[in-house]
Formats: C-alpha cells, structure tokens, sequence
C-alpha cells in the first residue's frame, strides 16, 4: 500500500471504545461522519488508550469493544473504502507526538482545560472545591447538561427540592443560581417548582431566609387547606447549604489535582497527537469539545514557532461544529447507559427495542387512553421527533392532546420508527458479526495506512526539532 493521497481536506473523526454504541451516538456524531467521508478524506480512530484514561483497571473489555465500536460504525454505513479505520493504540506515533508535545505544554493549559475539569468531576477522578466549582461553570457554559445532571444525581440525589425538578433546564437554572449566589432567582424557581407541584401557589409558602448563604421554605398546611397529602406536614429547603456543605466537605477530603492520573490529566496532548498525526485539517465536534481543539491548536501554532522557524510544520486544525443534538435516555436522563435500561443500542433486536421503549417514561399525568396528555414533556415524543416522519409526528402531537391516542399504540409507533431505522443498520452488521476476520482486515489495513501517514509527521516533526541523528 502507498502513501495516502488526495486533494480533499482531512478529517479525523473517532470513538473511545468502551461498549457499543448506540442511538445518542447515532444522532449526536455517526449520522453525520456517514455524510462527510464522501466530502474529506476521512481518518476514523478507535481512541482505545483514551478509553483506558478512565477504565485503566479494565482492559481486558478493550478488545470486543474495539470490534463492537468498528462493527457500529461498518453497520452505519462507514464504507471502508473511503474511510480508514485504525487503532490508536497500534499506532506508536501517535504516543510519540502526545510525548514531544508534552515538552512544552506547560501545566497550566491542561489545567484549565474546562472539558477536562468536567470529565473529571463525571468519572469522579477529583473531588477538589475549586475544581468542582469550575466544573459546574464549565457544564453550565459548555451547555453539558449530561454533566450538571450527573452531578446532581451523585451527590444530590436526597435533596427533596431537587427530587421535584424534572427537566434539566430546572436543574441548570437552580446550579447557576446556585453558583451565583443568586437567591432571588432560586427563590423564584423554588416558587415556580412549588406552584407547578402543588397545582397553586400555596398561602402558607413562606420566604424564611433569603440570605445569600441559604434560602428556607416552610411549607404551613394550617394556613393552607388545599395542600395536597403528598406534602404531609413540612418541606425544608436549603439548596445552597447543600452544595456548600458538601463542597467544604469535599475541599477538606482532597488536596487539589493528585487523584487525576497521569494519563488523565495529559490526554489533551494525546488528542492532539490523534489529530495531527494524520496532519487533519479539521475535526468534527460537538460545542463541548471546542476547548480540546482549542488546546490543539495552541500546541500547533507553538510547535510551529518553536520549531518552524516561519514555516507550518504541522496544518492548523479546525473546528468542525455541526449541530450535534444531544438525545437523552427514554427515561429522560440525560446520562445514557444500558445498565440504566433507558438506552437502546444500535445492535440491539427488535425485542430489546421494543422492551427498553415499553419502559420510556411519558406524561406521568395521562394515565389511560382518552387523558389528554403533554408531548413537550414526554421522552417517548422526543423520540418521535428525532426519529419519526414529520407529519406522523403532527399527528401524535395533536392525538395526545387530545387524548384520542393512547401511551401503549403511541410506543408501539416508535417502536415501528425506530426498527424502519435499525433494521438496514442490523442487516449491514451481521455479515461482520460472522467474519470478525474481515473486520479484523479493515482495522489492520487501515493502521497500516495511517501508521504511513503517521511515520511521515512524525519524521517532519523531528527533521524540524533537529532531533533526526540518523
Ligand atoms: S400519547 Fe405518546 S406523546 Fe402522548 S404522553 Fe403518551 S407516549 Fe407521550
């Protein structure tokens, strides 16, 4: 095989395999890196040591879920053909540049890394208070809801006030209010929460405090005689205790960076070293990910000075910011796991799909057929949106206001939508199920290519440094 060549511009795309991938996946990157391997040419990296940054103590799951996450991308519609697919970890040059690139990447770029902070705070690789402060922020800024959400659900899973929050839009309100010392704005959700649960604004509500250290409600049913029983006697709200208390509590367990790993903190360099390896032009990602290209781009453009002397050594990458929608679980959750039943896997058969939709949580409110019911707040519609026909989609909203559509046909409905989408998908995969061999072929193949392409940076890389003895 000869060196890669072609007049397009160079992507590189890729996945940490750490199990299979599924419909978030799908929407959020696959759907897209499907359309773009006919426009650039494209370089699909299975990140297995990235993966091991936070699964170090399990790599022996590794090998399948290489196979799993190639498999995915093959049943997609990735065409090997024109899409080269290669492991990081058989790809030496990659450790290489991530170690040349890491001579001159001072501590504070890592540091300060927002997405790095927040994968942190997710993994539970740190506990630090002024980590886990900048990691809200950077949720709260970077829109990861998944993170802000995964955050409360660990640590603030017992709070009465946040049990009642049901979108996550609530729950970002109340952390940025939180953050900001804003107690007028988490009184005003807390008054908006209690109204909403309670079907009224109840008289015996009272702002106790409304300091900026903690606000409390008292909820008094004596002065209120339409309070419903769930709320039997009184509810106490102290959110800003909470996380303040726990955030002390934390500042005090931990001592800054030194439960991150190594490899953790340092694996922006190595996804530099993915990125360049390949001399891409530019990587497409999600908003959140823009702070890991921005560090890329500062290692290039210093590489390039140190060592250029005025001439680009290495391409400039960009940004490649599509609009990536985020799915979340059917139950709602914006943290997706098959283990939380609310994820249906590209692989999976009809019958797991039709399972994992049975159990979707929909309007709590419509409990049988002829009960209007809400889409904007049912995961079962979400769904229909994302992957139902359009005017079939019209026609579920308008039925389940209504109420002459039931939740059990109204499943069954995205049930069908999402096999029409599966089924093709299922089709392409199972010739690789069988031969593993060839996918094994195509993952060889194509490291050897890009190990070609690899060798040819690496060499450019140390000519430039002067580091070419022999
Ligand atoms: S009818 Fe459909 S959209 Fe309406 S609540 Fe039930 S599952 Fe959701």
């Amino acid at each position: 095989m000869g060196e890669p060549k072609s007049n397009r511009k160079r992507i590189l795309t890729g996945d940490r395999p750490t199990g299979k991938l599924h419909l978030g996946h799908y929407v959020g990157s696959l759907q897209n890196r499907v359309k773009l391997q006919h426009e650039y040419e494209t370089y699909l990296l299975i990140a297995d040591i990235q993966a091991l940054t936070t699964h170090w103590d399990k790599p022996e799951m590794l090998k399948q879920a290489v196979y799993d996450v190639a498999m995915d991308n093959l049943a997609v519609g990735i065409d090997p053909e024109v899409t080269t697919l290669c492991v990081q970890s058989m790809i030496p040059e990659i450790a290489e540049l991530t170690n040349i690139y890491g001579l001159f990447t001072n501590m504070n770029k890592l540091r300060h890394n927002p997405t790095t902070k927040a994968e942190a705070i997710q993994y539970g690789m740190t506990k630090d208070l002024r980590l886990v402060r900048d990691a809200l922020n950077a949720a709260v800024g970077y829109q990861r809801l998944d993170l802000l959400s995964g955050y409360v659900a660990l640590h603030l899973k017992d709070s009465p006030f946040l049990a009642m929050l049901d979108s996550q839009e609530e729950r970002v309100e109340v952390i940025k209010a939180i953050l900001s010392n804003d107690s007028d704005a988490a009184a005003s959700i807390v008054m908006r929460v209690f109204d909403r649960e309670l079907g009224h604004t109840p008289d015996g509500l009272r702002l106790r405090n409304s300091d900026t250290t903690y606000i409390q409600f008292e909820l008094d049913e004596s002065a209120d005689g339409k309070t419903k029983p769930l709320y039997t006697s009184s509810l106490t709200v102290r959110i800003p205790v909470e996380l303040n208390a726990l955030l002390l509590l934390e500042s005090h367990l931990s001592s800054g960076f030194d439960q991150l790993t190594y490899g953790f903190f340092g694996y922006p360099l190595s996804q530099a070293a993915d990125i360049t390896f390949v001399r891409a032009h530019l990587v497409p990602v999600g908003e959140d990910q823009k702070p890991h290209i921005e560090l890329t781009r500062d290692i290039v453009s210093k590489f390039n000075q140190l060592y250029g002397g005025g001439k680009e050594i290495i391409p400039m990458p960009k940004a490649l910011i599509g609009d990536v929608p985020r799915l979340a679980g059917l139950d709602g959750d914006t943290k997706m796991s098959k283990s939380l039943g609310n994820v249906i896997n590209l692989a999976d058969p009809p019958e797991a799909v039709k399972k994992t939709v049975w159990k979707a949580i929909t309007d709590k409110d419509k409990i049988r057929k002829g009960d209007p019911g809400n889409p904007e707040i049912c995961n079962v519609f979400k769904y229909h949106k994302v992957f139902n026909q359009a005017e079939r989609v019209a026609g579920i909203e308008r039925d389940c206001k209504t109420g002459v559509l039931g939740c059990v046909e109204c499943k069954g409905r995205l049930t069908e939508a999402l096999d029409d989408l599966l089924a093709p998908i299922r089709e392409r995969r199972r010739p690789y199920e069988e031969h593993p061999e060839r996918v094994k072929e195509i993952l060889l193949e194509g490291t050897k290519k890009a190990r070609i392409l690899g060798k040819e940076t690496l060499d450019m890389v140390k000519e430039a440094m002067k580091i070419d003895y022999f």
